[in-house]
């Protein structure tokens, strides 16, 4: 069985004295056991990132800048290579995996730019012989803590940028499907990250809580489920750390009665279905404007996901893959076979289908009359289950969404041009799509959601990134004549 142990300071360690079960969603089979981090192995690892960071941070911008520059020609060679972990340990289809891969690098092609980013300011003679300057200096160790459902592409979200600004990483993927993580680390240093500057610790939440109160460690990013991002945010910050948790997510599809149908209702399918529903980004809910277009759009949504193929990743004929674990395909399922009883109506039923394997597959369901006081409408499902609210004009469906406590993406399908500049001032969320199902932004914008979809102040990658992980310093330069000086004791005055 294959051990995967933490990578720190360039080498494989840990005692793993407790590990997990890694999984093949496909199979159902046990691949591989992972190491937990004990809190003196956390502690360990924070040392040796504490001791590499400092040689890394005074490497030459130029210089750091190339290695952005190789990782991302390795990423692009090793792109099967990393797709294919990511369908072992996931699940999700191998073209899905390059995608996310795609994603990923757009990170890194961002932060090649560093000798730009990380240009300060400067004003000459503020007062008579007076120049200031600004300073942007790494925060040091950072740890990023990322969930199962992108083990490349949000590691890389958080790392390209933090590495780029002179800090070393911690990076704690999720224990289900960890084997990414090592490979990004293997080509991260094959590009030229020195060992120590990114290191990855593997384990649960006692590996996270030691990273949360570690003194040695500046600033957290952590992108994952609400209930824990609300954890991490508080912990961290109560242990004086800059912090940025990104949570779960219940993103709403606006579908206008004057919106193209089909466009509607491919788009629909392919954002509720893609990546069976695992995607912090998919819609789960889908608002239709008026009855005719709620019949016209789930008539089409049902017959586009009827004949959707499902089956392992690593078959180029899947179209989806299965659920991430046994225990999550069981709990998503049960919100279907819950929906009747609470009213709605179960158009297009996934627990029905049939499946000649023992991976953890479910078919996909689609969920019509459902309510906001419906389970199925008020919990994150993350799977393959797309929910039909109908309401009578768009005040009802901008009133729906900016209720919810989730406020990651939305989008809104029309073909009116003010209806959807109205949208994108009225609605209360962080990422917005006109005729754009999964609106996530281009690596040179940040990425994230409003309300419990962010705890913190800070977007993730992007510009925002380069702020969260530098802090910044004022320089105050005078070089005065010795014939100016004197004794003076007023506050200085710039006049
Ligand atoms: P999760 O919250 O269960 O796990 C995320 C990370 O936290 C993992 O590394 C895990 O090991 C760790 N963790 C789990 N329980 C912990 C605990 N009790 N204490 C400390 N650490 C703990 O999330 P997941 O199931 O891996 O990922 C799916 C969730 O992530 C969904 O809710 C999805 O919406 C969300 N997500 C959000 C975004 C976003 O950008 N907002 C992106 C991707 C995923």
């Amino acid at each position: 069985m294959n051990r995967i142990l933490h990578h720190v300071g360039g080498a494989p360690f840990g005692e793993a004295a407790r590990s997990g079960a890694v999984f093949n969603p496909a199979t159902g089979e046990q691949s591989a056991t992972v190491a937990f981090a004990s809190a003196a192995e956390v502690d360990h690892v924070v040392e040796v990132a504490t001791a590499a960071q400092v040689a890394w941070q005074q490497m030459g911008l130029v210089k750091r800048a190339s290695v952005f520059f190789a990782m991302r020609q390795l990423l692009i060679k090793h792109t099967d290579e990393i797709a294919a972990a990511i369908t072992a340990e996931h699940g999700k289809v191998l073209a899905d995996a390059a995608g996310e891969i795609s994603r990923g690098i757009e990170n890194v092609e961002f932060a090649a730019g560093l000798v730009n980013l990380l240009k300060g300011e400067h004003s000459t003679q503020v007062a008579s012989g007076v120049d200031v300057h600004t300073l942007k200096q790494p925060i040091g160790v950072v740890a990023c803590i990322t969930p199962f459902n992108f083990p490349a592409m949000v590691p890389l979200w958080m790392s390209a940028s933090a590495l780029a600004t002179g800090n070393a990483v911690l990076l704690k993927p999720s224990e289900k499907d960890p084997s990414t993580a090592m490979i990004l680390a293997r080509l991260w240093e094959e590009a030229g990250v020195p060992p120590g500057v990114f290191n990855v610790v593997h384990g649960d939440k006692e590996a996270v809580d030691a990273l949360l109160d570690s003194p040695g460690i500046g600033a957290v990013s952590f992108v994952g489920s609400t209930p824990i991002a609300r954890h991490i945010y508080s912990r961290a910050a109560a242990a004086g750390k800059r912090v940025q948790a990104l949570g779960g997510a219940k993103n709403h599809m606006i579908v206008m009665p004057d919106a193209d149908l089909d466009s509607a209702a491919d788009a629909a399918v392919n954002a509720a279905y893609g990546s069976a529903g695992e995607r912090c980004m998919a819609i789960s809910v889908l608002v239709a404007v008026g009855d005719a277009t709620a019949d016209a759009v789930v008539a089409k949504i049902r017959s586009r996901a009827q004949s959707l193929t499902i089956g392992a990743g690593t078959d180029p004929t899947s179209q989806m893959g299965p659920l991430i674990t046994r225990e999550h395909r069981d709990r998503v399922a049960s919100y279907v076979a819950g929906a009747p009883a609470q009213g709605a109506e179960v158009v297009l039923d996934g627990t029905a289908t049939e499946f000649d394997s023992e991976g953890f597959f479910l078919g996909v369901s689609l969920v019509d009359r459902v309510t906001p006081r419906m389970s199925v409408y008020t919990d994150e499902i993350f799977g393959p289950v797309l929910s039909v609210v109908r309401v009578d004009d768009y005040d009802q469906a901008v009133s729906l969404i900016n209720a919810n406590t989730f406020a990651n993406g939305t989008a809104i399908f029309t073909r009116d041009g003010a209806t959807a500049r109205r949208f994108t001032a009225d609605i209360e969320v962080g990422m917005v799509g006109i005729n754009v199902p999964l609106p996530v932004p281009i690596g040179a914008y940040s990425f994230g959601g409003w309300k419990d979809s962010l705890f913190g102040d800070s977007h993730i990658y992007g510009p925002e990134s380069i702020h969260f992980y530098t802090r910044s310093k004022v320089v105050t330069t005078r070089w005065p004549e010795p014939s100016e000086s004197q004794i003076d004791l007023g506050f200085p005055s710039n006049h």
